[in-house]
């Protein structure tokens, strides 16, 4: 059996646990940008021939992850660059979708929040959204994307693109509405390992010459990455959202000049990019997941007031959020961890954990199990803040 549910969402089947690492990658986002499109396809095929055929790291890469794969967020743009354009030979026809809306405008505009809390002295990076931070009726895509990155607690993921060749990271709008402005996040490092992950596994994109410029554009002096904002500002992108509005590390990839290929380029793209694809997700064990579970007796409800915290069993917390609030500079460093967590109404909990990042293993997970402070009246978790984890360097 090939473990994915078609149609239009490919999602790996659950096979070991309900508390696998979330793993994303979006594509055709740009509907005039098909590359990721049928990039996300041949991955799925191939996902499922070499977990078959027995091919030892993509079992283990599908049975330790939960792969989330969506080919196309825009098919009404895909449609009209299709149909109206003949196959994208206009570099904007198909880019919006049909209401003509560029979706990468589009997100909640997180960004604002964070340099509006950076005035105010309140420095989270994390969970920003709120209903009130919403300015405009979102379109329906963008509407079910967000609701998606809010429900599932993803640890990492990419959206691809085309028209450049280079993989972008947060931030990506400027504080100061400069059009280009080196903006960098607490994670940085980290930041720049995970583009630097799939362009120096990529046949091009690192490599100085090894593909004509676009647009002038030559990132390849660079690793074959860019700061989003550096590159140029962009508010309302869906690369920040993930970042600041659900934890999620999330880089954007540019797969290269042409936004329609032809078919008959699509068996060179793939070799292009496929190892790129496969270490890229291998990246979920660097990044880790910390999961913390309540006690049973405050198990979180789907339906909570509290729904980014609380559609699964357990909200979840990340390596970032632990390695930002103890400086540790990004996804933790192999060494001894002391982890407390605590939350409101609840005894906080400590543990040490060992972080040693072997190549192509299972995410370290950790569960807390807290109890009540007062055990003949549970805390209602829809009352309370959300848990958090302080991680330091044992
Ligand atoms: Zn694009």
């Amino acid at each position: 059996m090939c473990p994915w549910h078609p149609p239009w969402l490919l999602l790996s089947r659950r096979f070991v646990s309900p508390v696998e690492p979330e793993f994303k990658y979006v594509a055709n986002m740009h509907g005039n940008e098909v590359l990721g499109r049928e990039l996300l396809l041949a991955l799925a095929d191939h996902l499922c021939q070499a977990y078959k055929s027995g091919d030892r790291s993509v079992q283990n890469l599908v049975n330790f992850t939960h792969l989330h794969l969506l080919p196309s967020m825009n098919p009404d743009g895909w449609q009209i660059a299709t149909q109206a354009d003949a196959g994208g030979h206009d570099w904007l026809t198909g880019r919006e979708n049909a209401n003509y809306v560029d979706l990468n405008r589009d997100f909640p505009d997180l960004d604002r929040v964070l340099f509006q809390n950076d005035e105010e002295g309140r420095p989270a990076t994390s969970h920003l959204f709120s209903k009130k931070v919403l300015d405009h009726k979102l379109q329906p895509e963008t509407q079910a994307v967000m609701e998606w990155i809010l429900q599932y607690p993803f640890v990492l993921s990419a959206n691809l693109h085309g028209g450049a060749l280079v993989a972008n990271f947060p931030y990506d709008e400027s504080r100061h509405g400069l059009d280009h402005e080196y903006m960098a996040t607490p994670d940085n490092d980290t930041f720049r390992h995970l583009a630097l992950a799939y362009s120096t596994h990529h046949q091009t994109m690192s490599k100085a010459g090894a593909s004509p410029p676009c647009e002038g554009d030559d990132f390849s002096h660079q690793g074959g990455i860019t700061n989003g904002a550096y590159w140029y500002s962009v508010a309302g992108g869906m690369q920040d959202f993930n970042y600041l509005g659900s934890n999620d590390f999330e880089i954007t990839l540019e797969l290269g000049c042409t936004k329609y290929p032809p078919a008959e380029q699509l068996g060179l793209e793939w070799n292009n990019n496929k190892d790129a694809l496969l270490h890229y997700m291998w990246q979920v064990p660097y990044c880790g997941v910390l999961r913390p579970v309540y006690s049973r007796s405050a198990l979180c409800s789907p339906t909570s007031a509290s729904r980014a915290w609380c559609t699964r069993p357990a909200p979840s917390c990340h390596w970032r959020a632990l390695s930002s609030r103890a400086s540790t500079g990004g996804c933790s460093p192999p060494g001894q961890y002391r982890v407390v967590a605590s939350k409101h109404g609840y005894q906080p909990q400590e543990t040490f954990v060992q972080v040693n990042n072997p190549a192509q293993e299972q995410a370290l997970r950790v569960d807390f199990e807290l109890a009540p402070l007062n055990s003949l009246q549970p805390a209602l978790h829809s009352e309370v803040g959300p848990l958090l984890c302080h991680l330091t360097v044992n």
